[in-house]
């Protein structure tokens, strides 16, 4: 095995581990987590929204949160992706939200998760603000892709996410195609099974390019979510010969992670929109960030030390 397969496996191991999640959100952001998390309260995140959007920048902000295994728990996330929509609204911010179904209930009753979402539409519907369902592990993406096309038929205003890393995904383009779906397409984040998952990085990335080409294609609006220049210059090149507006896609990345590459995309006029995490359950998400790239844990390493 390779340090960097070693790396992803221990890092994916750690995201999980429930005893160092609780003993984080004691710390707050540490060990430079809080270089890719924008605060604990969403009041921390929106001067920084603003300073991004006076940048170009578009924003999608998601109130991180894992592990909820209450009702009451999983009903207060969905007062925060209300209060949450009401001021982007107010403050006119230029950023839409993103929200993971397991936080409103998904793992503890579809009724629940249902009516939260329900709540946070009509929400959004009413003060214009677009949702993206963010696509958790593999045991939950049939389920949540059933509740995106339940809703998206009353609510045009909803996205959520395909990981090329997953066999099915194909398939799940082929089956959304009659929604008009707002997709994002990255390749993947969770620890997978061969089962279910391509496991070589080279299956992962053609198959990247192969659902960018096909979604576009299909004349969905599409937000490519990758760093990987490969990528990015696929799109762009893509869209040339096809000749598809830049008003048809847009570039999706993490805040804190190649912010001189998302500037110089605005420059070229492309849509950029930084996907930008806050709350008090950063672990999880820090966790996978280091699993994905071991540079990023010497990023992580300068962290500990600067405290
Ligand atoms: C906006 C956004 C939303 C996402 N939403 C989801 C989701 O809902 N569900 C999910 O499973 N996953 C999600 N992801 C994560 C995604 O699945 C990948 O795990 C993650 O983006 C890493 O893949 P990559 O394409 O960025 O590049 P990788 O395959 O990790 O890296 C490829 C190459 O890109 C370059 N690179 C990568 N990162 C950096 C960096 N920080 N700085 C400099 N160069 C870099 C390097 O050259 C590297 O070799 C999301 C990602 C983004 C950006």
């Amino acid at each position: 095995m390779t340090f960097e397969a070693i790396s992803k496996n221990f890092f994916l191991y750690l995201s999980n581990n429930k005893m160092l999640d609780h003993l984080a959100k004691k710390w707050g952001p540490k060990f430079g987590a809080d270089k890719i998390v924008g605060g604990v309260t969403f009041e921390q995140a929106v001067p920084l929204i603003e300073g991004l959007n006076r940048q170009g920048l578009q924003v999608t902000v998601d109130h991180l949160g894992e592990f909820v295994h209450s009702e009451s728990e999983a009903r207060k996330r969905c007062q925060e992706c209300l209060g949450t929509i009401r001021t982007i609204y107010e403050n006119g911010l230029g950023s839409e939200l993103s929200l993971k179904l397991t936080s409103l209930g998904l793992d503890i009753s579809e009724e629940l998760v249902a009516e939260n979402m329900q709540r946070i539409m009509e929400e959004a519907q009413k003060y214009n603000v677009v949702v993206t369902i963010d696509m958790e592990d593999s045991s939950r993406c049939g389920r949540t892709l059933e509740i995106y096309k339940r809703l998206k038929k009353d609510y045009p205003n909803l996205g959520t996410v395909i990981q090329s890393y997953l066999y099915r995904s194909d398939e799940d383009l082929d089956d959304l195609n009659e929604y008009d779906p707002y997709l994002r397409l990255v390749k993947g984040a969770y620890k997978e099974s061969g089962k279910v998952a391509f496991i070589e990085k080279e299956k992962v990335d053609a198959n990247l390019k192969h659902l960018i080409k096909k979604n576009l294609l299909n004349g969905h609006y599409t937000a490519i979510a990758s760093h990987d220049d490969a990528i990015i210059d696929f799109t762009k090149k893509l869209t040339e010969e096809h000749g598809i507006g830049k008003e048809k896609f847009e570039f999706q990345m993490l805040y804190g992670m190649r912010n001189q590459t998302q500037l110089d995309l605005v420059k070229q006029g492309y849509t950029v929109r930084v996907y930008l995490p806050y709350g008090d359950d950063w672990y999880g998400y820090f966790m996978r960030r280091l699993a994905e790239r071991p540079a990023n844990i010497a990023f992580a390493i300068k962290g500990i030390f600067s405290k």
